[in-house]
């Protein structure tokens, strides 16, 4: 089966590849909905999301961030969306997990807006109900991952929020 991303992976594309090791890949693909979108996606050819690894998931997830920041520096940019078309009826058009990170300006006139409308009791009772069974099992790794110890770099990072490299304070400057 023809796949975008594996043709990346396998050099038979002409987009650039930024990134890689034996897991990942961060690319820049030939069509792109704005200069500066990034593609990260596993090697390993993986349909959906549901497929993924845990640990594939979160390296893809930790280099998405990484490279939105990356965006924000090199590129000015005053946003990023960061996006997973996990499906067909989700507009997933390349059978291959990705997550996309595009640089957003105000004013770009790009439409990935969503305008949300209120739900009626009915609705969010429904919603709730159909969900809840399958959500309850998060409360298991939920937990799991609530008792791993918070490392002393973390704690030490936290600690000296005051200084002036503040990163906090640098990302909300960028709040516009
Ligand atoms: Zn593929």
């Amino acid at each position: 089966m023809k796949c975008e991303y594996c043709d990346i992976l396998e050099r038979k594309s002409t987009a650039d590849i930024l990134y890689e090791d034996n897991e990942v890949i961060i690319a820049i693909k030939d069509f792109s909905i704005a200069p500066g979108q990034l593609t990260v996606f596993p090697k390993q050819h993986f349909t959906i999301m549901e497929m993924v690894p845990d640990d594939i998931i979160q390296k893809c997830f930790v280099l998405a961030n990484k490279v939105s920041v990356a965006i924000f520096e090199s590129m000015g940019a005053h946003g990023t969306n960061i996006i997973v078309q996990n499906g067909l009826g989700a507009g997933q058009k390349v059978p291959h997990f990705a997550v996309e990170i595009i640089p957003r300006r105000e004013g770009d006139g790009l439409n990935l807006q969503w305008t949300p409308k209120e739900l009626s009791e009915d609705e969010k009772e429904t919603s709730y109900l159909l969900i809840k069974e399958e959500g309850d099992k998060l409360v298991d790794i939920g937990k799991k991952k609530e008792k791993k110890e918070v490392s002393p770099i973390v704690t030490e990072k936290i600690s000296g929020l005051n200084g002036k490299d503040n990163y906090l304070l640098k990302s909300l400057k960028r709040i516009p």
